[in-house]
């Protein structure tokens, strides 16, 4: 199986009923973005842009962030790139960075609301993705957007930069990782062009399970009902408004997950490149229509075993 889901992952991913599946790459590093296509990726679906600002002793400047980004739009060759903006804190500490020492980091000032503290740091990231992008399709998102006043900061700087770049084709949409972000769905869809899922976050959050805690490992299942409810309660937003939803955590390329997703209304997942070819490939063994009654009744379920315990019967 894995041998001919190699040799057919430049196709795209269709369910036998004919419904495609958009299947993006996440990517940690702009150099891998080349290898990234070569394993089936229709485009970057989470660039953790990170990478551009680690291993550094100060902030990257435009320039320096504008040769990183060209560099992913180059190998793409007109593909989507999806860049998260800087998502610093929690588990993600810059060195560079004098961050206060915070008791709950991953209840802190992190993603997001550390770039409201220092505008200028996303400014000149933005200024560098518009720039990077040239004519190719770019989407813009933003981490851990938590309530309406983050949001409108970031689209408001947004806006500022693109009145002066004129970016021509441009979205602007927001990472899904925070409950309060999901449960406001229909609010934010009205802005947003489209909603990311970020379900090692979102599940993390859900739960009350740190994500990097072993010993919680069982409980911090993406597949847990509330987590599912999560999900179709944005997508079901998303698409009143005419918008996308992705998956860009781990759960999307959980060959279990993939046909409650499909079920649930998911446009596109995003997935590390390695896992591209089985990911496609198990979308093809897929019906919708028995993906949506399975999503169905997950919905309905008791907890994370009983939703994998269906998932495994019915297929
Ligand atoms: C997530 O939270 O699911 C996500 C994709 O972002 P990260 O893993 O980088 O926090
Ligand atoms: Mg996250």
């Amino acid at each position: 199986l894995a041998e001919q889901a190699w040799a057919q992952r430049h196709q795209p991913a269709v369910t036998r009923d004919g419904h495609r599946l958009e299947v993006g790459a996440n990517l940690g590093d702009t150099a891998a973005t080349a290898a990234a296509v070569e394993a089936g990726a229709e485009g970057v679906g989470l660039l953790r842009t990170e990478c551009v600002f680690m291993g550094r002793s100060r902030a990257p400047d435009v320039s320096q962030q504008l040769a990183e980004y060209q560099a992913a739009f180059a190998a793409l060759k007109g593909r989507p790139l999806v860049a998260r903006t800087l998502d610093v804190g929690g588990d993600k500490p810059l060195s560079w960075w004098p961050a206060p020492r915070e008791d709950n980091p991953f209840l802190g000032v992190r993603g997001i609301r550390l770039c409201r503290q220092q505008p200028e740091l996303l400014e000149t990231q933005l200024r560098a993705l518009l720039t990077a992008a040239g004519d190719q399709p770019v989407r813009i998102m933003f981490p851990m957007v938590a309530d309406w006043a983050e949001w409108r900061f970031a689209r408001e700087l947004f806006e500022r930069v693109q009145a002066d770049i004129h970016a021509p084709n441009v979205q602007v949409g927001m990472m899904v990782e925070v409950p309060s972000a999901a449960l406001h769905a229909p609010q934010f869809a009205k802005e947003a062009d489209f909603f990311s899922i970020g379900t090692n976050d979102l599940t993390q959050y859900t739960l009350a399970a740190d994500r990097g805690n072993g010993a919680l490992a069982a409980l911090s299942d993406g597949l847990h009902p509330a987590v599912l409810k999560l999900i179709a309660m944005t997508v079901d937003a998303a698409h009143a408004e005419g918008k996308w939803v992705g998956i860009c955590g781990e759960l999307g390329s959980d060959l279990q997950a993939l046909p409650l997703l499909l079920g649930l209304g998911v446009d596109e997942v995003s997935v590390s490149p390695g896992r591209i070819p089985m990911v496609k490939a198990r979308v093809r063994e897929c019906n919708l229509a028995r993906c949506r009654a399975l999503a169905g009744r997950a919905l309905a379920a008791r907890d994370a075993r009983a939703v994998r315990a269906l998932v495994e019967t019915s297929s």
